[in-house]
């Protein structure tokens, strides 16, 4: 059966039922919609309004990321109206918080920042304080919230309950007081927040910050190194965001399995212990019980663990002893740590740690 079609920009595509008009003109190679709330694999709500399109005999614009295609269709994404009303939609949300570019951690890769240079839209004349002072809220070293730079577009919510399906914030409260609220409104510290950071990953603008990355250098001054996250398992894929040699965050790869984007908060936080002055950096025995431990060599340090192996085992027998290997050991390493333990020293005592 062939497919339905419909026309954008005077070109005729055909469409799967049930597509929205923002993803048939994606799916068609057209990225001249515009958009701010609508994140991939969410709950599309319409509410930002910066992807209106013009369809042809409806009496309004219509929001591309919310509106179901149909057969025969003709959808303009570019016109003098279409853009009146999204710089209309860009002056009303510059003009809604506190937007200063210059000291913004998200220069250079907010969506805001760069619709407003695509649409030429200044911060209009009428942006005025608000009576009473932007909410701002530091946590843990990890995650701040700086809600003077909120644009309700929603994203975190979703994020968080649709994405990671942690359903630790929703929209709160209405009119003028509407901002993004934990269970009865409290800190993000002190609430069901699990600190996996996707809110932060997938806020448009520089509302939700990483604290950690603050001030150590510019998106265009880092470079991103993909690499698989060191401590679980499961595998996921991170980018390293590096500048001078030395990691200042971390985010999830979008699309790429196993985690689509997702981390937790060990992978997307925990990346400072290589920098840690306390790291061990080779092995420390014990002379004796009891004593001091001392840095010794690696050879020493194996003859060792094998002579008390031996001992133990010789004295208790091989139920006596038994191994946990590192999760992130690869395949072949963990195949050789089990042999170790069943065929040579002769018990079944033997898990990795991705169990604990
Ligand atoms: S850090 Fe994770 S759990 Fe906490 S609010 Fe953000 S998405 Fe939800
Ligand atoms: S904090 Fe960011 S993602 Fe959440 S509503 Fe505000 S702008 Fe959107």
């Amino acid at each position: 059966m062939s497919k339905p079609t419909l026309t954008i920009n005077g070109m005729t595509v055909e469409f799967q039922p049930g597509q929205t008009i923002l993803e048939v003109a994606r799916a068609a190679g057209i990225y001249t919609i515009p958009t701010l709330c609508h994140l991939k694999d969410t709950t599309a709500t319409g509410s930002c309004r910066m992807c209106m399109v013009e369809v042809e005999r409806a009496r309004t614009l219509l929001p591309a990321c919310a509106t179901v295609a149909a057969a025969g269709m003709v959808i303009h994404t570019e016109s003098p109206r279409i853009d009146a009303s999204r710089r209309m939609v860009l002056e009303l949300l510059l003009a809604s918080g506190n937007h200063n570019c210059l000291v913004c951690e998200a220069n250079g890769v907010c969506e805001l920042q760069a619709l407003a240079y695509r649409y030429q839209v200044a911060t209009p004349d009428f942006a005025y304080p608000p009576d009473h002072p932007y909410y701002l809220e530091d946590n843990k070293n990890l995650i701040r919230r700086d809600l003077s730079k909120c644009i309700m577009c929603g994203r975190c919510v979703r994020a968080c309950n649709e994405k990671q399906v942690n359903q630790a914030i929703s929209i709160g409260y209405r009119g003028a007081h509407n901002k993004i609220v934990t269970r009865a409104d409290i800190t993000y510290s002190d609430s069901d927040c699990v600190f996996c950071g996707q809110c932060v990953q997938d806020c448009p603008v520089g509302a939700l910050l990483e604290l950690k990355a603050m001030g150590q250098g510019r998106p265009w001054e880092t470079h991103k190194v993909r690499t698989t996250c060191p401590y679980c398992g499961v595998g996921c894929q991170l980018l390293l965001h590096v500048r001078a040699g030395k990691i200042i965050k971390v985010t999830g790869v979008e699309g790429a399995a196993p985690n689509k984007g997702r981390l937790c908060v060990k992978g997307r936080f925990g990346y400072d212990f290589i920098y840690s002055p306390e790291r061990l950096t080779t092995p420390l025995v014990r002379d004796k019980k009891g004593g001091e431990l001392r840095e010794a060599s690696w050879d020493e340090a194996l003859d060792l663990v094998a002579a008390k192996l031996k001992e133990t085992i010789a004295k208790h027998g091989p139920d006596s002893v038994a191994g946990v290997s590192c999760a992130r050991s690869i395949n072949e390493d963990s195949y050789q740590m089990q042999k170790l333990f069943r065929a040579v020293i002769g018990t079944n005592n033997i898990d990795h740690c991705a169990r604990t």
